[in-house]
């Protein structure tokens, strides 16, 4: 078993990753590995009271017991937790989480009284941009944005090496204007990228345009694009095109080396990174050209994102 030890229990933190349809929580080792994961459906009361804390306290217990269940056991030195929204990590407070219907909830405080270890609180996407810089596409870099495009869109910024927080603000690309007469965004908001470039975007615009009743998948729309099917590259090429414009914004304005797109549209590679590419680069002029790529990590980016927030506590 990597990280056992027949000297005595392995030292390690708990990263737990929630999202808005499943929770994924890990043992992580001191070098970042995932010693052992798992994921459970998001319960669906989430936003009362107490609901966060016996979630990821019983996420923990799991984890021990696999690990005792391996014999090796764990001294568990601390906990990181990260959460999608408006996430104030200073205070340890999800401020705001539409699709998890909560708001000022106090996440660090009393997670910390019932595991009795450090608890850090962090944002999916910005923790996930960490683990990406410690452990995957972004070692060695200081100025990257990392994009995963799911059913919405998200941006964390590394600028000069350090992750923008600003209280919890920074890096809402999804919600900048691409097309001022496009579609009503969740945000209040009117054409933002979201409502272009995210897949869910994608999956209704098809449907829309083929006339189907029900959405199909980004990555079937994707396979249709490589066959040629004009609905499916009209929907795409406008995507690409909303997305690189909001691109070369964000590397305008932070001079990013490189650009790390994640979320579930990566799966679908190079036929979104290599028109990707191409719009970003001719869409700029004296600015540096950043390097575009997949980011490593996958889904567990916010997983082991949580583990290094929680290194960093011990
Ligand atoms: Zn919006």
């Amino acid at each position: 078993m990597p990280g056992a030890s027949p000297q005595g229990p392995i030292e390690a933190v708990a990263g737990v990753d929630i999202g808005g349809t499943r929770i994924k929580g890990a043992l992580v080792d001191r070098s970042g590995r995932a010693v052992h994961a798992v994921t459970v459906p998001t319960p669906p009361d989430l936003g009362s009271p107490g609901a966060l804390t016996r979630a990821v306290t019983r996420i923990v217990d799991e984890l021990q017991g696999m690990a005792d269940g391996m014999g090796h056991g764990v001294r568990l030195r601390a906990c990181g937790v990260v959460v999608p929204g408006l996430v104030d990590e200073d205070r340890g407070v999800a401020v705001r989480a539409a699709n998890l219907g909560w708001r000022d909830l106090e996440v660090r405080a009393p997670l910390q009284e019932a595991l009795a270890v450090p608890v850090a609180l962090g944002h999916d996407v910005r923790a996930g941009l960490v683990a990406e810089v410690r452990l995957g596409a972004a070692r060695d870099v200081e100025n990257a944005l990392f994009v995963p495009l799911g059913t919405g869109i998200a941006c964390a910024l590394l600028v000069d090496g350090r992750v923008l927080h600003a209280g919890g603000y920074a890096g809402e690309l999804g919600h900048v204007q691409v097309e001022p007469a496009g579609l009503r965004c969740g945000c209040g908001g009117r054409g933002c990228l979201e409502t272009v470039s995210s897949a869910a975007a994608i999956e209704r615009a098809y449907a829309a345009a083929a006339g189907l009743g029900a959405a199909v998948g980004a990555d079937v729309v994707a396979a249709l694009v490589v066959a040629g099917d004009p609905h499916a590259t009209a929907v795409w090429d406008r995507a690409v095109a909303a997305l690189a414009r909001a691109l070369v914004m964000a590397v305008t304005l932070t001079g990013a080396r490189l650009v790390l797109v994640g979320g579930g549209l990566a799966t679908s590679g190079d036929v979104l990174l290599d028109p990707l590419r191409r719009a970003v680069h001719a869409g700029l002029t004296f600015q540096r050209a950043p390097t575009i790529e997949r980011a490593a990590l996958g889904d567990r980016a916010g997983c082991l994102g949580a583990g290094c927030l929680a290194w960093d506590l011990t």
